[in-house]
């Protein structure tokens, strides 16, 4: 009984915090409820009335499973948070009826469990046992406004500032806050949607869209790629769209849509770039949709719809390597995903791997390098704070919210296994690998140890003396990195590393540096200064610089950083707009850690995250929540 264990797991061992010390099942997802043994869903039907107004959506989710178990009597389900109004059953299946007509619902007994904070409650349903292969349920729910997957913005919270807009963002296990469903990537499924909204507002999905859909309050969706739950995206809003190529194209608030197109103008050729490097694409039409500021990632690889937060919109393509990462992820995560959130380095390492050498081919070798040190600066960051088991590729994540969980480890590091064994077997080798693990498990679900296996028969078996299992396992599993990885180096940073020096050494100007640094560059330059440097070298820094006013999001950001450390207060309101304006999380959760380092930065923090927070979505603001609360005093909120 599965289900019945991990719903014991989570209540009664979440007080201990990682603390389990039974063997972890690596093909066990300790994040879902669902008996994936008896049942397993294969299309998700969704008719949804989204009512902007009251921030609910009340619907109707069809899920079709096929029965693994013919005497199972029990489908548990994930949910979170959702008004469950009646489950029925398709009655050709309690009968066995054939009839071709209108399907006949009969109404079944269900229950929802007392809920966990971290996995919702387990919906169960009864069922009657049954030799059919397959059985349809029709469940009719509603959101609730809290929901931790959704963010409902009023007019003032848009660009356009005229219509409410609906975003969610679900990954890793918030769609069962919107949608009651097998809340795990190890199943995949089809789905079609009809979504009713107000006739002036526009949906998309990340299905199938329409660039020329008529506005009429009703759209409809179809995703015949199967997907894992966490994929299941939907946004809402006073959208338009502009065309970036002939698979390609821009949705966003009309206030932003022109130079959005502009600024992802090249998304089109990193597309082209991609299927050379790695096979074709899948999914037919990749669009981006331009999120409201409060979007909590940089981006989120919805299939067929890319999320992008606004802040990668510098005006000179300096940040649209979020672009080639979310693309990425059309092979690595959406074509071949993690079977759990264990496995995520599957999908972001390889995706970050992937995303530098689109980047590479599109902007130049210079521009891939850079971003590949400032990427293990962060993680050399991350290591300093993480403890040793949580700096492996495969973690331990029972009982934790895998949401919390995150690092840069499975992202950063996880490049970087990919990159050794590039180095280590050769360019043509690896790449030909690639592909074969693409097409191998395309549209499939795969844990670290699957993973291991393919790699064994496909490169170390083939290629033998070069890798050995034991160093992969290390990768994988110890703290740290090999003393053997290759590190990226970046002769562009030299030069900044110079002038640094050569400037807080008195040896030079600041006004004849940097003319023709790259976003990159000047981040470099910030981050690596000094921890104090002076109101004087501030306030020398912003005049020639004019840093507390830059429009580059990553730049403004070390600025930042750099203002709360040296208590520059000619930034301080600079700071507080940028905290209230941004939502990503990457951007904000540092400079809220910073802040809360001193008592005077410690009341500004609870002061600004206070008005900050009715803008910010659900996970942000729990990202938040304990770094500005650390006892927790203000939990009753
Ligand atoms: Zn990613």
């Amino acid at each position: 009984m599965r289900a019945l264990t991990a719903l014991l797991m989570g209540a009664a061992a979440i007080p201990s915090m990682g603390a389990d010390t039974t063997p972890l099942d690596p093909a066990l997802d300790y994040h879902s409820y669902a008996n994936v043994d008896q049942f397993r869903a294969t299309q998700v039907g969704l008719d949804l009335q989204v009512d902007l107004e009251s921030k609910v959506i009340t619907g109707v989710a069809e899920l079709q499973f096929k029965r693994l178990d013919p005497a199972a009597t029990q489908l548990v389900l994930d949910t979170r948070d959702l008004t469950i109004n009646d489950v029925s059953q398709r009655a050709t299946d309690v009968l066995g009826a054939t009839s071709k007509s209108e399907p006949i619902w009969v109404s079944r007994p269900f229950h929802l469990e007392k809920p966990d904070p971290i996995l919702g409650s387990a919906l169960v349903i009864d069922l009657p046992p049954s030799r059919k292969t397959v059985e349809a349920i029709r469940i009719d729910y509603e959101t609730q406004p809290n929901a931790s997957a959704l963010q409902w913005l009023t007019p003032k919270q848009t660009a356009g500032r005229h219509h409410a807009f609906l975003y969610t963002h679900a990954e890793p296990i918030g769609t069962r806050s919107w949608i009651p469903l097998q809340d795990t990537p190890q199943v995949r499924a089809t789905y079609k949607a009809l979504v009713h909204t107000e006739s002036h507002v526009l949906a998309v999905m990340s299905a199938g869209n329409d660039p020329k859909a008529k506005r009429n309050g009703e759209y409809s969706f179809e995703m015949p790629q199967p997907i894992p739950s966490y994929l299941i995206a939907l946004a809402v809003g006073d959208l338009e769209f502009k065309e970036t190529g002939p698979r390609t194209g821009v949705y966003a608030e009309k206030p932003v849509i022109k130079a959005a197109a502009k600024e992802f103008a090249d998304t089109e050729s990193m597309m082209e770039t991609a299927e050379k490097l790695f096979g074709p694409y899948r999914w037919a039409r990749y669009d981006i949709l331009v999120m409201p500021p409060s979007f909590p990632m940089g981006g989120m690889e919805n299939p067929r719809l890319s999320f992008i937060t606004p802040t990668v919109m510098a005006g000179d393509k300096s940040l649209v390597s979020v672009i080639a990462h979310e693309l990425a992820h059309s092979w690595s995560g959406n074509l071949v995903t993690n079977a759990t959130w264990r496995d995520a380095w599957l999908n972001e390492g390889f995706t970050v791997y992937l995303e530098s050498r689109i980047t590479a081919a599109v902007y130049g070798e210079q521009r891939a390098s850079m971003e590949a040190v400032l990427g293990l600066d962060g993680l050399r960051a991350d290591f300093a704070r993480l403890k040793p088991a949580d700096q492996a590729l495969a973690i331990d994540l029972r009982d934790r919210d895998p949401d919390l969980a995150f690092s840069l480890v499975p992202y950063e590091k996880g490049r970087l296994f990919l990159v050794y064994l590039d180095a280590k077997f050769g360019r043509e080798r690896f790449d030909a690998f690639l592909r074969g693990y693409f097409d191998h498990f395309a549209f499939k679900s795969i844990t670290t140890e699957q993973f291991n296996q393919y790699l064994e028969e496909n490169l170390l078996n083939r290629f033998p003396g070069i890798v050995t299992r034991d160093q992969v396992l290390a990768w994988e599993h110890a703290p740290g990195l090999p003393a053997d990885a290759v590190l990226p180096v970046s002769t562009a940073f030299v030069t900044v590393d110079q002038a640094r020096s050569d400037w807080l050494a008195g040896r030079r100007q600041l006004r004849n540096l940097g003319a023709d640094w790259a976003t990159q560059q000047w981040v470099h330059f910030l981050d690596d200064m000094p921890p104090a440097l002076g109101a004087a070298r501030m306030s020398e820094l912003d005049q020639a610089f004019g840093f507390t006013k830059s429009q580059n999001a990553e730049i403004e950001h070390s600025w930042l950083m750099l203002a709360i450390r040296n208590d520059y207060r000619p930034s301080n309101a600079r700071l507080e707009q940028y905290l209230e304006s941004i939502g990503r999380r990457k951007l904000i959760v540092p400079l809220y850690q910073e802040l809360m380092k001193t008592p005077a930065g410690a009341l500004t923090a609870k002061r600004v995250f206070d008005k900050a927070k009715p803008g910010y979505h659900p996970t942000t603001v729990a990202a938040i929540e304990p770094i500005v609360n650390p006892s927790g005093e203000d939990d009753a909120q």
